[in-house]
């Protein structure tokens, strides 16, 4: 899909419930979407794709769901209270605000106007009081990153598993950033979700880890329909890497306003263990960590074989859920001409399609077909591949046309000879093709055809 075709998948995300404004009726917030009935599915199905390849099918990820209301301290000793912020530069001529990286040769991006002040920091993180004093005294941020509180409960989770280094541990949920300029659909928004690993290895083996960890996600990106050309693998150079990395890549998307970060890795090595952890000076710590005077809890582990104790290195695969939600979309939505006429699809691949199955009763009003169209779809609904819609237009061009837009792999149709024959029409959404298949067999059918997945 070209840049033409970005608002034809914005009217469609709309028009099929993907994706809304956020506080619509009452004229919108920037940077803020509500994800709709079939968005919901979409992005739950993503975020399990992730969860299974990342947990479920490895034995060495743990999975964790921490609060999003975080302690100053963590975000303290992380480093966000100090440098998690933009350059902030205001028009003086228009107001815009902008971030300083994104003027246009020098020029407000609004006005054009040079008229600027100087840039200076601002910080992304959102704030809130906790409790029913709110003289400042007790305050929360709202997380601006899933990983800091893997940090803080990692011995939390070694205590309770048993894992030894190398293990990880993986979290999706929000997280929050007051950006400076939210823009680009759903690309940069004030509010997401995140699907976060953290890996510890053994120093030595992090620049190992970290190349594995590339290559593994690249794939789990193309297993989701992500076309390989349409990635960028972008190694950040030296000089312009987070305080805390030791190296990072990143994977750009070539989303329709180009080429920009999908999902970022970075060898944190051992700066976050490091700055939240008790009696730092027991360690011998690499990175530049904060002095930490607050913690309770060490979280070095011991080296079996030396029996030395140490602070493992971290490598951080970490992905936007909004971005990868974008990207899918982007790579699934198609438009081809059917005898004249335009035939919108997306090509989702079957695990992320909203609906699984339709079940079409080919007449609306009619008892039977209705009734055995029930049936099926509660029948296919129990085998747990996702959900199945029975689907009561009584206008068949119509279903299929809403279906092939929301991505549904296959129609099933229950017409008047169904009754008799026990046997049902099945169309592809991507050939159109349509065969007769006995009721007894639908259930093989359809679970062979999930079961690929
Ligand atoms: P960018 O440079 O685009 O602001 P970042 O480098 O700050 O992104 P990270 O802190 O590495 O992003 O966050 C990891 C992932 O979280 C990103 O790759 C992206 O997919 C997602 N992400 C970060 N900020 C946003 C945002 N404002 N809206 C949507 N997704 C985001």
């Amino acid at each position: 899909m070209g840049v033409d075709k970005s608002d034809d998948l914005v009217a469609l995300c709309k028009r099929r419930g993907f994706i809304f404004q956020s506080d619509e009726i009452y004229g919108g917030q920037k940077g803020l979407y509500t994800f709709g009935p079939m968005g919901v599915e979409l992005k739950n199905n993503l975020k399990q794709a992730w969860w299974k390849s990342v947990v479920w099918q490895r034995d060495d990820v743990e999975g964790l769901d921490a609060s999003l209301l975080t302690s100053p301290k963590v975000l303290k000793y992380s480093g966000h209270e100090d440098t998690f912020t933009d350059p902030l530069i205001d028009c003086k001529d228009c107001k815009t605000r902008s971030r300083a990286d994104q003027l246009i040769d020098g020029a407000c991006p609004k006005c054009g106007s040079k008229n600027l002040t100087e840039p200076r920091p601002f910080n992304l993180m959102f704030k809130t009081n906790i409790g029913p004093v709110a003289d400042g005294s007790s305050f929360a941020y709202l997380r601006p990153e899933t990983a800091q509180q893997i940090f803080t409960n990692f011995k939390n989770v070694i205590d309770s598993t048993g894992r030894a280094v190398p293990f990880g541990i993986g979290q999706m949920g929000k997280s929050f950033r007051n950006e400076i300029t939210p823009g680009k659909f759903i690309f940069r928004v004030r509010e997401f979700e995140q699907m976060e690993l953290e890996f510890f290895v053994k120093p030595g083996t992090d620049e190992d880890w970290f190349n594995y960890w590339v290559k593994a996600r690249i794939d789990w990106w193309i297993e989701q329909g992500i076309n390989r050309d349409n990635l960028e693998v972008f190694e950040a150079p030296k000089n312009d890497l987070s305080h805390y990395s030791k190296a990072t890549t990143d994977l750009l998307y070539k989303f329709p306003h180009g080429f920009e970060e999908l999902e970022g890795i970075a060898n944190r090595q051992d700066f976050d263990l490091g700055s939240h952890t008790k009696n730092q000076s027991d360690y011998k710590i690499s990175a530049k960590v904060m002095k930490n005077k607050d913690s309770t809890t060490k979280l070095g582990v011991q080296d079996l074989e030396t029996k030395q104790f140490y602070v493992p290195y971290c490598i951080e695969p970490s992905a936007g859920v909004e971005r990868g939600v974008f990207a899918v979309l982007n790579e699934a939505y198609h438009e081809e001409d059917v005898d004249g006429k335009t035939r919108i699809v997306l090509g989702l691949k079957p695990h992320l399609a909203p609906i699984k199955a339709a079940v079409i009763p080919l007449k609306r009003n009619n008892d039977n077909l209705v009734n055995e169209a029930k049936n099926i779809k509660n029948i296919l609904q129990k085998l747990g591949k996702g959900r199945v819609m029975l689907e009561n237009s009584g206008n068949i061009g119509k279903s299929y046309r809403r279906h092939d837009e929301i991505g549904t792999p296959i129609c099933i149709t229950i017409d008047f000879d169904s009754l008799d024959d026990h046997a049902v029409t099945v169309r592809d959404r991507d050939t159109m093709e349509q065969k007769r298949i006995n009721t007894d067999e639908l259930v093989n059918y359809y679970q062979e055809y999930y079961g690929k997945e």
